[in-house]
């Protein structure tokens, strides 16, 4: 079985001395994962945050795949002396490995992934950025937030709360028996992590460190 696609680096760790087992979030054919022989000792080290092309081959479906792995550039380099920008990227490649399946496309995510990367560097409101890039997660993994409309009457205007059960706006009189259980709007870090939180539970997986460092840290 021979893949090939568009793709990000998006997690390495060393397998021996040589040779490291990545991750590579791609295009056409979503997460793979594969042997990256020579990535720690070749000249042209592969690193986390690149992209470019990524060649899986596996010689039979459930065996570990090997890469070849063609970078064009390192979309974290712009980013590097800046800790809450690396920090959200390191977040987004964490959940994506926590919480997609294997060798299924994502590829509304993946362009989303490709465009929070290349807007970090520039933008002054990094949490904004990387929220929408949480919000459409969430869409892929079936919790579409939908913010247009209340839920309850379809009015359009004092939309001040979230239903934790249908991801859907709550306007001020029909939460106001549901206080207690709703969340609040604006859609915050503390929002998206309650969906991720559920999401993760029904998966059997834990929430990303990094993901819940971004919430200790924002204050
Ligand atoms: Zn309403």
């Amino acid at each position: 079985m021979k893949l090939e696609s568009p793709g990000i680096l998006i997690a390495m760790r060393p397998f021996d001395e040589k040779n490291a087992i990545a991750h590579i979030f791609t295009r056409e054919c979503g997460l793979l994962t594969g042997m990256l022989r020579g990535a720690i000792t070749s000249k042209n080290k592969a690193l986390v945050g690149q992209i470019g092309s990524a060649t899986w081959n596996a010689r039979l479906d459930s065996a570990l795949g090997v890469f070849h792995w063609e970078s064009e550039r390192n979309l974290a380099a712009p980013i590097m002396m800046d800790a809450q920008k690396l920090s959200f990227m390191n977040s987004a490649f964490d959940l994506i490995c926590t919480m997609l399946p294997e060798r299924e496309p994502y590829i509304n995510l993946y362009d989303k992934t490709v465009e929070l990367l290349c807007a970090l560097p520039h933008t002054s409101n990094a949490t904004n950025e990387y929220v929408n890039w949480e919000i459409c997660l969430l869409g892929e993994l079936g919790y579409a937030l939908d913010l247009t409309h209340c839920s309850g009457c379809g009015k359009t205007t004092d939309l001040n709360y979230i239903s934790p059960k249908t991801a859907r706006a709550v306007c001020d009189s029909c939460a106001a028996p549901y206080l207690s259980v709703l969340y609040k709007m604006p859609v915050t870090l503390d929002t998206t992590l309650k969906f991720l939180g559920k999401i993760c539970s029904t998966q059997g997986a834990n929430i990303p460190n990094s993901r819940i460092l971004l919430n200790n840290k924002k204050n």
